[in-house]
């Protein structure tokens, strides 16, 4: 069986993402096998020249650099694969989309020479992504059955019920009852209602539930 060319990529974000493909030493044999390494966080150095088969971007566009990274990567690419909630929905950064600078404008880092204000977009305001891997950070099982998936020529399946079908199965009490706010009912589960289970509200991180998995065969 012919390996698949698979490469890590970070623009901005906090490498959180990345830092999900760590694994522990048999969780990597699992899958190292199985796939042809040709960037890997931390491990194996970067080259935006290859060609591969899947890209993992994790991280969203901020700026020109960033735009140019992902185009090149895209360009070389057979698969790319939005890696968490940054890539995916801009998560933190973009919500100043649904809001006035008034409401942020104090939130922002004093203005230095080096540092610029940025115009946040999730990687599909510029390019074709043809997976999602949702979550803040994306849990690191899922990644890796995701890559059982695909080496097996598998179309890895969408995880599409709202996060409160799981919060349910762990019988929390709901946050909602208790006026409290709660994105649950609208968001995509898989998480096995991570927050909710720790009595804090679902934000959303994992994006709406009505999105597929895979975006574009
Ligand atoms: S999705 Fe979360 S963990 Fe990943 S880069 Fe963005 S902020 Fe960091
Ligand atoms: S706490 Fe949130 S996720 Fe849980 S059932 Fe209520 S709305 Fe749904
Ligand atoms: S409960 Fe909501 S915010 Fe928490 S991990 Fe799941 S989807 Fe993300």
């Amino acid at each position: 069986m012919k390996k698949l060319k698979i490469g890590f990529y970070g623009i901005t974000g906090c490498a959180g993402c990345q830092l999900s493909v760590i694994f522990e030493e048999d969780e990597l044999l699992d899958i190292i096998n199985l796939i042809e390494i040709q960037a890997w966080p931390f491990i194996k150095e970067l080259n935006y020249d290859k060609k591969f088969d899947y890209i993992f971007m994790e991280g969203l566009v901020a700026d020109n650099e960033d735009k140019g990274i992902l185009l090149k990567l895209r360009a070389n690419t057979r698969f790319m694969v939005a890696l968490g909630a940054c890539a995916h929905t801009g998560c933190i950064p973009a919500y100043r989309h649904f809001t006035l600078k008034e409401n942020y404008a104090h939130l922002l880092y004093e203005k230095k020479e080096n540092i610029k204000d940025i115009d946040p977009n999730p990687i599909d305001s510029f390019v074709k992504v043809d997976y999602i891997i949702p979550g803040c950070p994306p849990d690191k099982n899922e990644i890796r059955s995701f890559i059982k998936d695909i080496v097996r020529d598998i179309i890895p399946k969408p995880y599409n019920n709202p996060v409160c079908v799981e919060c349910k199965r762990n019988n929390n009490s709901c946050l909602l009852d208790n006026k409290k706010p709660c994105l649950g009912p609208i968001t995509r589960g898989g998480c096995n209602s991570v927050c909710t289970n720790n009595g804090l509200e679902c934000w959303g991180c994992r994006g709406p539930t009505q999105q597929g998995h895979k975006m574009q065969s």
